[in-house]
């Protein structure tokens, strides 16, 4: 029994893990829900439980792609990095950082006019660079400072504030595709008594689309980051992070690091 049990868990993992099917499953519960949805939608006149929408579309807005990525890696998450993190203290780089890792010069080179500050921080709980956009911060995990090499760091740099360069084109798409689930969820809603169904659409279509949206977004951040610092140094980061992990599954929030690392290939100068 505790056998089979655990044969069972091996297969759900790999269900589970594998990610062309987690989408295929999720877009499964996006048309079954259509389908209870349709006959509801021809059958009855609309009555508008408008207020008690509105409540439920922000809700699983707000929770739904992000808490589902807290849950994968229980610890090792914004949750971990906040809460047993917050003692940390991020130092920003050395004037001499900022020239010998290259900054400066990407920031010139994008043309981004704001000041942009780069810290270096000892949580070890974050697992790896990120960019606050809306005040135009990057932090870098002290482990990685000393884990990879200065031209590497420059390439994840260059990535990193290729996010603030293009953080428009983001929020742009982020609002398209908002008010196109939130409308579409808002008809279905007033017309349609199943509340449980539109809400189960939409979640499943906020996840799709939501990936669909991060992975844009890193791709083109890599792309502005390679065309100042060359692909080299992101390239060779990645084929770290993926020898070390045995495992090249896209994430709900990143591409696989193998189709990151083909793109950026093909910027490899020709000699
Ligand atoms: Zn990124």
């Amino acid at each position: 029994m505790k056998n089979s049990l655990a044969a069972l868990g091996v297969v759900w993992d790999y269900i589970y893990g594998t990610f062309k099917i987690r989408r295929i499953l999720l877009l499964t519960v996006a048309l079954f829900s259509w389908v209870f949805t349709i006959p509801v939608l021809v059958a009855l006149p609309g009555w508008a439980r408008i207020d008690l929408i509105y409540i439920y579309v922000s809700i699983a807005y707000i929770t739904g792609f992000f808490m589902y990525g807290a849950f994968k890696h229980p610890l090792k998450t914004i949750f971990a990095s906040v809460f047993l993190g917050w003692r940390y203290k991020s130092r920003e780089f050395t004037l001499e950082e900022y020239r010998t890792y290259g900054a400066t010069e990407i920031v010139n080179s994008m043309g981004i006019k704001k000041r942009v500050r780069v810290y270096v921080t000892p949580n070890h709980w974050i697992e790896g660079p990120y960019t606050n956009a809306t005040n135009n911060r990057v932090y870098i995990p002290l482990k990685w400072m000393q884990r990879f090499p200065r031209l590497d760091i420059r390439g994840v740099l260059g990535h990193e504030i290729g996010h603030i360069k293009t953080k428009g084109k983001f929020v742009r798409d982020l609002a398209a595709a908002i008010g196109g689930i939130g409308g579409m969820s808002f008809l279905l809603g007033t017309y349609s008594v199943s509340i449980i169904t539109v809400t189960i659409f939409e979640f499943a279509l906020a996840f799709l689309v939501l990936t669909v949206l991060s992975w844009r977004n890193e791709v083109r951040a890599d792309l502005e980051g390679a065309k100042v610092t060359g692909p080299e140094g992101l390239i060779s980061v990645f084929e770290q992070l993926r020898a070390e992990d045995h495992r090249d599954d896209p994430s709900e929030t990143h591409p696989s690091l193998s189709g990151r690392i083909s793109r950026l290939s093909l910027l490899l100068p020709m000699y």
